[in-house]
């Protein structure tokens, strides 16, 4: 944490109201809370901006916490023009000014006119301010730069800083500025009147609520494809910012500019840009929590986690299997022309009751042909697949007619449109196909196939890293002295990972010794992105793994009421999450199924993905008491679920023996032979 708990940024818009649907070049705003980026907000025009700030720092202070809000424009003007126009270098009173001057409505409002105005009193008509974006000339706003004069500096200090920052003096345009400050400032003279708030860099930052002016573009790179550029800019920015030490926080906001104002962050862009995606804190737990149900376990690594590796582009040839980055559409309609269903022979309209006799008419239609003509009240052979000729909407089956003597025979009544396909009845062009974040199938190249899509951008290869530890671990070929176990984890773990459609990297084995232990982890998180670690993950002498995430001081114990697994270690090393899983094979497992797969998911750009179990009859009987989710090893045999008959966490035979997993909830209960259980077979796990 830095100091602020909520980071709010809003990226501002002098335009219209932009409608319910969300647009690009509207309002939108970033929320991280607590390190946890939320889905941006849309916010349609600036009345309804206005609303949702007053509210959001309403429940942000009834709560007891800090917001940083930043928005895209600039606080103060150029040196010199506040004291021209107001009579006072003091940037606030000119916030003040402009409340009280501009009007503004989610339709109009009226900024060029003051413009205008202000031109006629400070600059004879002739600047500062410029560009009239209206039909109507405005006196004293010139629309260009031509004839135009300024009697102020054209740009702020920071702005001659910051590379291809517009000046506040234009006021519209692609990337202007001036609009916004206009009808910005007066919304912004509004909070501070209403809340306690401190305006960076003029008033000291004691207040619960501080704002900073913020430019999206100086840190923030381009957008991935399937998000709205602006919604980007806010949620990256709020994620670079709440990335951000109280230290480095600090060092940011100590500027001096009091009349001008500063772009947050300028001289700090590579800083900013660093900002790991996953913040130090992030397997903290809430306050008070130490003993977390699964499912409360789940929420938290799904809000805490999130994407880590970059994109890329493949042909389908190597879709296979890979994490959708984007939302893919159709490019071509599927069927993409109508087309007969059947073989038989084609003609127009349908047909009544009653015997019909149609004229053949010449050559056939087959797929893969260009659709012909087929003259009226004639009929052509087609098979299965032709497109329909022109004259065609109809067809009727091979098997029901008569041929003779160039002539098709057959009773009706054959109704419009039987036995074909219409262009497009499967899938439109430009339809949306598959969604961002789609684990893609065999079947899902199909319809790419279909639908003419050959290049998809994905999410690069999640790499995973896997260690075991533990004095008393010897490799699998090795000789085993007694008291020495082979080790059984890394080979499924690192199996489990190649099935779950990540790049397993084997991490080898590391002794139950602190020092070496961080070497290897140090060694490690500059080559994956995740590491799975497996044993010392408890609290006991001989638990290093734990103990030393502790040290960095990034790691949570979470205590997660599930048989079998023992406490689960979760931290960050060197920016990369640790999975610490327990050692024994049986909990390894089933903490990698149930906890490590989807945060992985999550991790490499997938969708958040719940194994489907399926209820189904007990093949036995069981007492279970309150308090834990158990897991049961189980296989379906007759219909019914058998399970294991020992419950032994190091009992790994049970685990190849089984082909699924029986989920028992938290609550007590008794199962006999025939009660219905929730079976999840290994498949829902994608193994
Ligand atoms: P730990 O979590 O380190 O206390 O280990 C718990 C149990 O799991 C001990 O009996 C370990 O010997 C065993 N164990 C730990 N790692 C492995 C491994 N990689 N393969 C097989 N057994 C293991
Ligand atoms: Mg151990």
């Amino acid at each position: 944490m830095n100091g602020f708990d909520t980071i709010v940024m809003v990226d501002w818009s002098s335009g219209n109201d932009s409608g319910p649907k969300p647009k690009k070049d509207a309002i939108w705003a970033g929320v991280n809370r607590d390190g946890v980026a939320e889905d941006p907000v849309y916010l349609r025009n600036r009345t309804v901006a206005e609303e949702w700030l007053v509210a959001l720092f309403t429940s942000e202070l009834a709560a007891g916490r800090r917001v940083l809000a930043g928005f895209d424009f600039p606080f103060g003007y150029p040196a010199g023009y506040a004291h021209a126009l107001t009579g006072s270098s003091d940037p606030l009173g000119l916030w003040d000014w402009l409340e009280e001057r501009v009007e503004d409505t989610p339709k109009t409002n009226s900024r060029f006119d003051l413009a205008g105005m202000i031109n006629l009193r400070l600059g004879n008509g002739k600047g500062p301010f410029w560009f009239n974006g209206l039909q109507r000339d405005i006196k004293g706003l010139p629309r260009t730069q031509q004839g135009y004069s300024n009697p102020f500096p054209n740009k702020r200090q920071s702005e001659a800083l910051a590379k291809g920052a517009f000046s506040c003096w234009q006021m519209g345009g692609a990337g202007a500025v001036g609009g916004q400050v206009f009808t910005g400032l007066p919304v912004l003279a509004r909070l501070r009147r209403q809340f306690d708030v401190a305006v960076w860099p003029f008033q000291p930052l004691e207040t619960a609520i501080a704002f900073v002016e913020i430019w999206p573009s100086l840190t923030v790179d381009a957008a991935p494809e399937n998000w709205i550029k602006d919604a980007w800019q806010v949620t990256e920015i709020a994620r670079q910012i709440s990335a951000f030490s109280a230290d480095d926080l600090s060092k940011i906001l100590d500027i001096t500019a009091p009349e001008e104002g500063w772009i947050f962050g300028l001289g700090f862009e590579t800083k900013l840009k660093a900002a790991p995606p996953l913040r130090n804190d992030c397997f903290a737990l809430p306050a008070g929590v130490n003993w977390a149900p699964v499912e409360e376990a789940l929420t938290l690594l799904r809000s805490r986690l999130t994407l880590v590796t970059g994109v890329e582009t493949v042909t389908l040839g190597a879709a296979m299997g890979r994490i959708s980055a984007t939302q893919i559409s159709a490019k071509r309609a599927n069927p993409p022309l109508p087309n007969t269903a059947v073989d038989g022979y084609g003609f127009a309209g349908g047909c009544g009751a009653g015997a019909h006799v149609l004229r053949l008419a010449e050559g056939r239609a087959a797929a893969g042909d260009a659709p012909g003509a087929v003259p009226d009240g004639q009929a052509i052979r087609i098979l299965t697949g032709a497109a329909l000729p022109a004259g065609v909407d109809t067809v009727v089956l091979q098997e029901d007619v008569d041929v003779s003597d160039a002539t098709v025979r057959f009773s009706g009544p054959v109704k419009q449109g039987a036995n074909t396909r219409g262009a497009g009845e499967d899938v439109t062009n430009g339809e949306t196909i598959l969604s961002a974040g789609r684990r893609i199938t065999a079947a899902d190249l199909a319809l790419m196939s279909a639908t003419g899509v050959f290049e998809i951008r994905v999410c690069a290869r999640l790499k995973v890293g896997v260690l075991s530890t533990g004095d008393e671990l010897v490799e699998a070929g090795e000789i085993a002295s007694e008291g020495q176990v082979f080790d059984a984890n890394r080979p499924m773990l690192l199996a489990l990972i190649a099935q779950f459609g990540h790049t397993p990297i084997d991490l080898g084995r590391a002794p139950d010794d602190r020092d070496a232990l961080r070497a290897r982890l140090d060694a490690a998180c500059t080559e994956v992105d995740v590491i799975l670690t497996s044993g010392g993950a408890s609290a006991g002498d001989e638990d290093h793994v734990s103990a030393l995430l502790q040290e960095a001081g990034a790691m949570a114990l979470w205590r997660i009421a599930i048989k079998p697994g023992r406490p689960l270690a979760l931290g960050m090393w060197g920016g990369k999450p640790v999975f610490g899983l327990p050692g024994n094979p049986v909990a390894a497992m089933i903490c990698t199924l149930i906890f490590a797969r989807p945060a992985m998911d999550v991790l490499a750009g997938a969708e958040w993905s719940e194994p489907q179990g399926f209820d189904v009859p007990a093949a036995f009987s069981k007492t279970k008491k309150a308090g834990r989710r158990e897991y049961l090893r189980a296989r379906m045999r007759g219909g019914r679920a058998e399970v294991f008959a020992s419950e032994g966490s190091g009992r790994i035979s049970g685990l190849s023996w089984a082909e699924g997993l029986v989920e028992l909830p938290e609550p007590a209960m008794t199962v006999s032979p025939g009660d219905a259980v929730r079976f999840i077979p290994y498949g829902s796990f994608g193994i």
